[in-house]
């Protein structure tokens, strides 16, 4: 069925802020208004990254509306060109025509398309705009709305404005405001609208980068038909590579280099995880070859290390000084400089002051240290150095560095210099590298004790329950400690799953089940708040239990009994509705006539006409007082 009225999205308006205009436009509840486009009745749906039921959208449109075509829908209004951009044509294509042609939820295809893999979440809880935007949309179009350049994942800023992003009202609370699901931005329950900006701690040129690149990306026309090779590609000509391999190493540098950690790190993106490159980037390659879900914030960021942006990406140009500066970085493994060679003389010469050493040789302090690292020189600490930081605190520090302590937590425990922690280092014989052990045996000894305790708490689990259920973990050991995983884990044989597949016990589920419905009835009989149905699905859902219900009914008689029991026929929750209407007017000492009655209740005249007689005694036997103006009235 068509509806008569649906407004005309703006550019670069969301799905879900359009459905929004159409139920303030059209005055209708949300779930009416979505029962009218989807035929289904929750919102959840059109928040998320992809909406789904876009063929019933589309159904609904009045004639001649953008919307009745389905490509419109999620070209020009959801994220969609920007999470398909790394995926290889033929993948994009195939989501593109199941995405366009579905009539139901979207939750396979986003999983199928890798949303669910995100390190941070593909579309924002809370929806964002921009106050600008916002202000700029009120002198354009006479409305507010919200742009999908706002919901990318990873982007805090505006790429128009270069201001951070917000998600609802101060005093009101967060989009979408509760009780009032589709609220544009602007609007709220209090008359004195404050933006509340998002949480966030960093913003700076990284958060500006990554929203301009985003932003041009979900805009961007290009699809080669493999974008990841591309950029495979680019990564070597920049020089992160070991002959045709890409050198992960180098590449998680130069992104941190890019984007600094603390930033990669609020968008759940770090470029290093336990003195590894992360396995979000360590994988990254090996996805494109088995044609697995990319994520769009790890290509970006991977792009930034090697191009200027995302255009010069598409055009091909990688970063030209990146690649000199790998090459300064190999010239060790090439012609020993004579710097190095003679640098313990000069460091003797200058008193072991590594800066005027630095300064002489026109070299940063830096590659200085990282030399006498590589050379095993022992840099004796100066008295200025030792007095700033003091005898005592420099004997816990390498005391610390000895049992193994991570630097980031001496740096801040101490709050020394990432500088001064090298010169100490510098000064006591081989402490990095005890140091780099012993972090490294107490991070083993972890993963082993997380194994350890799970197989405690489930001792038929086997290697893959492992795999699943302690994924880094996995990960880990197999790479470090492999033979110990392998002797300490049982691989999975016939009889381990088998012993798995009983460990739910189907009947004291079944039997808890059924009580709890029964107790759930019991309070929402009495709770004296106006009646909802009561239904399989709503008694299922306030248990959580709706999915298993569903797909293990034949394990669940008792379950299935107590339903039939309790549920409730329309003409039940007719009466039960009525009931409830004739004791709240009762209550507040108010003759009844059926006008009061359907506005109480909630039930038209139409639907009450039919009952006149059976009301009527009702209300005799629950001692109210029937008005004499009323049809009621004998
Ligand atoms: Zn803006
Ligand atoms: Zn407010």
């Amino acid at each position: 069925m068509r509806i008569p009225f649906f407004p005309i999205p703006a550019k670069g308006e969301t799905v879900f802020s359009v459905i929004g205009r159409c139920s303030e436009r059209l005055g209708i509840s949300n779930h009416e208004l979505m029962m009218l486009l989807t035929r289904q009745r929750y919102t959840k749906t059109v928040f998320s990254s992809l909406p789904g039921y876009l063929t019933n959208i589309a159904a609904a449109m009045p004639k001649g509306h953008p919307w009745q075509d389905t490509n419109t829908i999620i070209f020009d209004h959801t994220a969609f060109p920007y999470f398909t951009y790394f995926h290889p044509r033929e993948k994009k294509l195939n989501t593109e025509k199941t995405l366009t042609t579905s009539g139901k939820s979207n939750q396979p295809i986003a999983v199928g398309m890798g949303l669910s893999m995100y390190r941070t979440p593909a579309s924002p809880r809370h929806p964002r705009f921009c106050c600008k935007c916002m202000n700029e949309q009120l002198i354009d179009y006479g409305y507010s709305f919200f742009q999908v350049q706002h919901q990318l994942p990873g982007v805090s800023l505006c790429w128009k404005h270069n201001e951070i992003l917000f998600d609802g009202c101060i005093h009101c609370g967060p989009y979408p405001l509760i009780g009032k699901k589709l609220t544009m931005p602007g609007q709220c329950l209090c008359s004195s609208f404050k933006a509340r900006p998002i949480l966030i701690d960093i913003i700076g040129d990284e958060a500006k980068w990554i929203a301009e690149n985003s932003t041009y990306i979900l805009s961007s026309k290009s699809c080669g038909d493999n974008q990841t090779e591309k950029l495979r590609i680019g990564i070597i000509q920049s020089g992160f590579c070991k002959g045709t391999l890409v050198d992960y190493s180098k590449l998680a540098d130069a992104i941190e280099t890019r984007f600094n950690h603390k930033f990669l790190t609020s968008i759940g993106y770090p470029a290093w995880e336990n003195d590894k490159p992360s396995p979000w980037l360590r994988r990254y390659f090996n996805h494109g070859k088995s044609n697995r879900q990319l994520s769009t914030v790890s290509g970006i960021l991977i792009m930034g290390a090697a191009f200027k942006n995302v255009k010069d990406f598409e055009n091909g140009s990688v970063i030209k000084q990146i690649k000199s500066q790998s090459i300064s970085i190999n010239l060790g493994d090439e012609q020993p400089e004579s710097w190095k060679k003679s640098l313990t003389q000069t460091l003797k010469d200058h008193d072991f002051r590594i800066s005027s050493c630095a300064n002489t040789l026109i070299k940063t302090p830096w590659v200085i240290s990282k030399e006498a690292f590589k050379q095993n020189i022992t840099v004796p600490l100066s008295p200025n150095a030792i007095e700033r930081i003091g005898n005592k605190n420099l004997q816990q520090i390498i005391t610390k560095l000895k049992n193994g302590t991570y630097k980031k937590q001496i740096l801040n425990d101490y709050k020394i210099s990432e500088w001064t922690l090298t010169l100490i280092e510098l000064s006591v014989p081989n402490i990095r590298k005890i140091n780099k052990k012993k972090a490294k045996d107490l991070i083993l000894l972890k993963h082993r004790k997380t194994v350890k305790d799970f197989l405690q708490r489930a001792p038929s689990s086997t290697r893959n329950d492992v795999i699943q259920q302690l994924p880094r973990t996995y990960d880990y050991l197999i790479n470090n400690d492999k033979t110990w995983f392998q002797d300490f884990v049982p691989k999975a044989t016939k009889k381990a799953s088998k012993k798995r597949a009983n460990r739910l016990n189907w009947q004291e589920i079944d039997n808890k089940l059924a009580v709890k419905i029964k107790e759930t009835v019991k309070r929402v009989l009495n709770n004296g708040k106006k009646p909802l149905r009561i239904t399989a699905s709503y008694l299922l859902s306030q248990h959580g239990q709706l999915q298993r219900y569903s797909s293990n009914q034949s394990k669940l008689p008792n379950t299935s009994k107590t339903l039939n029991e309790v549920t409730e026929s329309k003409e039940q929750y007719f009466f039960r509705k009525v009931t409830w209407g004739i004791k709240q007017l009762n209550q507040a000492e108010q003759e009844i006539s059926i006008d009061n009655l359907r506005r109480t209740c909630g039930i038209s005249q139409y639907r009450l006409q039919p009952h006149l007689s059976e009301i009527r005694n009702l209300i005799y036997s629950l001692g109210g007082k029937i008005s004499s103006k009323s049809i009621l009235f004998e």
